[in-house]
């Protein structure tokens, strides 16, 4: 009944979902421009983090495109409030992750953490989704209480807005103890530059014998 006065759509095209589909229609689920570097033996998302810190594995669901249905979603996820994109795709590639020799020896899930602030004013990780599932898939903990993200220092204010934006993302960790010898697999949203995948890895690194692989639904 509630479905008839209130038909659920999909958070891609907005087409009304049929019997069985959630989230996203399958039409949407078969033009996403799939990166699945887990699948494949390619180091290419490893690569971009060479010479910078030590990655395990690293893999990405999808690519972003901008103007183009992967940037819609992450869109909708991030302002919108539609939170279950990040199940979605967290469940997606949990599944495929549980399979996978490489992934299946993680030990924990931690997520890319948001500021106080901006979580107060978003009210949800845009992250958490997806790696809730993953550690779920994968019948490990998921802990967001290990890496934070703090204020920035004064010292940024007269630098120009951009460089400032780069500055200002200052990462710390707490719980050390909590990932001593272990394989922890760090989540995002997105990766660009992976600036900020790495300012958190070198943070999770700190710990004793840490190994880290990285997982986000997209690329760009
Ligand atoms: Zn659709």
């Amino acid at each position: 009944m509630l479905n008839l006065l209130f038909p659920k759509v999909c958070a891609g095209c907005k087409g009304q979902l049929l019997m069985g589909e959630s989230v996203l229609c399958l039409e949407c689920i078969h033009s996403l421009p799939m990166a699945s570097f887990h699948k494949t033996e390619s180091d290419m998302l490893k690569d971009k983090f060479y010479g910078r810190f030590l990655v395990k594995n690293a893999t990405a669901l999808i690519y972003f495109q901008k103007r183009g249905l992967t940037q819609e979603l992450l869109h909708n996820l991030k302002y919108r409030g539609k939170k279950e994109i990040s199940s979605f795709f967290g469940k997606w590639l949990g599944a495929e992750l549980a399979e996978n020799h490489h992934y299946k020896a993680i030990e924990m899930v931690i997520p890319v953490p948001l500021h106080q602030q901006k979580l107060k004013k978003r009210g949800f990780n845009q992250v958490e989704g997806f790696g809730k599932e993953i550690a779920l898939a994968l019948n490990v903990p998921y802990r967001d209480d290990i890496l934070i993200k703090i204020s920035k220092t004064g010292s940024q204010v007269f630098k120009t807005r951009i460089l400032r934006f780069e500055a200002e993302e200052v990462f710390s960790i707490q719980n050390l103890e909590a990932i001593k010898n272990k394989h922890v697999l760090l989540v995002d949203d997105i990766i660009t530059t992976g600036a900020t995948l790495e300012k958190c890895a070198l943070q999770l690194l700190k710990g004793k014998n840490v190994c880290v692989s990285i997982a986000t639904i997209a690329v760009a």
